[in-house]
């Protein structure tokens, strides 16, 4: 039976939600050429909550061409600047004013409790399409002295048409963070959304023509990543791909982007360390710590998985952790208030951690905490870790994406060094330690995209 384009649906938490379920292209709704939807789920209680229409390579083609048209379009290209970054203004303004709608949808199809959703997906979303906006204006090339007989110069301008493919743990957000930079710099766009999470995507993509974008340069696609993201990929009139997900997506992209050797930004997985020196606050490491594994049920790129704690105070870190995850860690209902914890995003993801919680047990680590399933509904699962966990264990080295923390001893610097580097990972990475001088020697060192120091 063919959908609708657009849907009233009652969520979990009685509020109405005017769904749209259609292609996003030229600023209207349109059914998927062949007919083919996708049906998402809801991870807490397993239920259908709706399809929507997927993109093949024939819709991909048609968002394309209404990229390609609206980039040169005076309607889009010769506006200022300022311009440009008010229409981004615009829309921040209306994802706040739909911010209940937004968090509602975002914890219904993905899970995450819905205070989260509200209190920092959405508006981080908000924030970040402003912060956006404000650069619209402010790109400058260079000058550069070739003496005095000639002039040169840089000139920053748009790459063209951008397809952007983005994983369901942060719909919102990664919409958002990769929406305004390449509106911002004036480029028009394809954004596909994760075949697991398409709602609240879709559901920006109604305010992008309400904040007054032109047909064409937002164009929004829910779709598999084998058909609509393949098709994105090795498309010969994309500019350029900004593509966040797994390592083993992004080499396929990479190969596809071959094609027309596009411009290509890839942000992958992490497995990333936190390392408490003997001096460290414990009471903040205790906290950072639980929340940088444990924050949206560990599924974070740069969720902090692996913790390496200086011998002498050991034990007690392990205690104290285990005490914060008890009284932190309080999983159920994402819409009820006190929840920190919900659901697993899908069964894959569920099966996927308990198959690690099995590895670690098998290989030898020791379980203080978790390490099952919660409730009779839902792919809900206790926070769980492990001590003892040795360098070369599987659980050390692979990415779980799920509340599950590896936690071992060190004795000196050097060695937490050596250890903290030795994934093929290097996204994060966090110190505790009140000694400064030591703080930024250990940063440099750590083989990372990022370090946060004491936090
Ligand atoms: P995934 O790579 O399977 O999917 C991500 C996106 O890629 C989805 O939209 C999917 O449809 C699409 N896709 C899948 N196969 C494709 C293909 N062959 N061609 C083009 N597109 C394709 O990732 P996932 O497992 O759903 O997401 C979790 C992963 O994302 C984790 O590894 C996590 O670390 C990573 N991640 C990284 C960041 C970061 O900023 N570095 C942020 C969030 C998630």
């Amino acid at each position: 039976m063919s959908l609708p384009l657009f849907k009233d649906l009652i969520a979990p938490n009685g509020k109405k939600i005017h769904q749209p379920l259609g292609l996003f292209i030229n600023n209207e709704f349109v059914k998927s050429k062949s007919g083919e939807t996708l049906m998402t789920i809801s991870p807490t209680d397993e239920s259908e909550i709706t399809g929507v229409y997927a993109a093949d390579a024939v819709d991909v083609d048609l968002a394309v061409e209404a990229a390609r048209a609206a980039f040169v379009n005076p309607s889009w290209c010769d506006i200022s600047p300022t311009a440009r970054g008010q229409l981004l203004y615009n829309l921040a303004e209306l994802v706040d004013k739909h911010s209940d709608q937004l968090a509602t949808v975002e914890a219904w199809d993905m899970g995450k409790p819905y205070s989260v959703a509200k209190g920092e997906d959405v508006a981080e979303s908000v924030a970040v399409l402003k912060y956006y906006g404000g650069w619209a204006d402010k790109i400058e090339g260079r000058t550069i002295d070739v003496g005095p007989a000639k002039l040169a110069y840089t000139l920053h301008q748009p790459l063209g048409v951008c397809g952007q493919i983005i994983p369901w743990n942060y719909p919102m957000m990664m919409a958002a963070w990769k929406l305004g930079p390449a509106l911002a710099c004036g480029n028009t766009v394809i954004l596909k959304s994760a075949e697991q999470t398409p709602l609240s995507v879709l559901y920006l993509a109604q305010l992008v023509k309400e904040a007054g974008f032109p047909p064409g340069v937002v164009n929004i696609l829910s779709g598999y990543g084998k058909t609509a993201g393949a098709a994105i990929a090795s498309h010969k009139d994309i500019d350029k791909v900004a593509f966040t997900g797994s390592t083993v997506t992004a080499r396929a992209i990479m190969k596809a982007a071959s094609v027309n050797l596009k411009n290509i930004t890839l942000e992958t997985g992490g497995k990333s360390p936190l390392i408490i020196f003997e001096d460290a606050d414990l009471e903040q490491a205790v906290k950072w710590g639980h929340l940088g594994i444990m924050s949206n049920m560990g599924q974070i790129c740069t969720a902090t998985s692996r913790i390496l704690v200086q011998e002498s105070i050991y034990d007690k870190f392990i205690e104290a952790f285990k005490q914060e995850t008890t009284k932190v860690s309080i999983i159920g209902d994402p819409f009820a208030e006190d929840t920190f914890q919900g659901p697993q995003v899908t069964r894959q993801q569920y099966e996927r951690i308990l198959s690690y919680i099995e590895a670690g047990k098998s290989e030898g680590a020791t379980l203080v905490h978790g390490g099952t399933t919660h409730g009779e509904k839902g792919y809900f699962i206790t926070p769980t870790i492990f001590v003892d966990v040795k360098d070369h264990y599987r659980i050390n080295q692979e990415e779980v994406f799920g509340p599950f923390v590896v936690i071992d001893k060190f004795k000196t610097q050097e060695e937490a060094i050596t250890r903290a580097n030795c994934t093929p990972y290097g996204l994060g990475a966090a110190v505790f330690t009140k000694d400064i001088t030591r703080a930024h020697k250990v940063a440099a060192k750590l083989e990372s995209g990022m370090v946060w120091i004491n936090r």
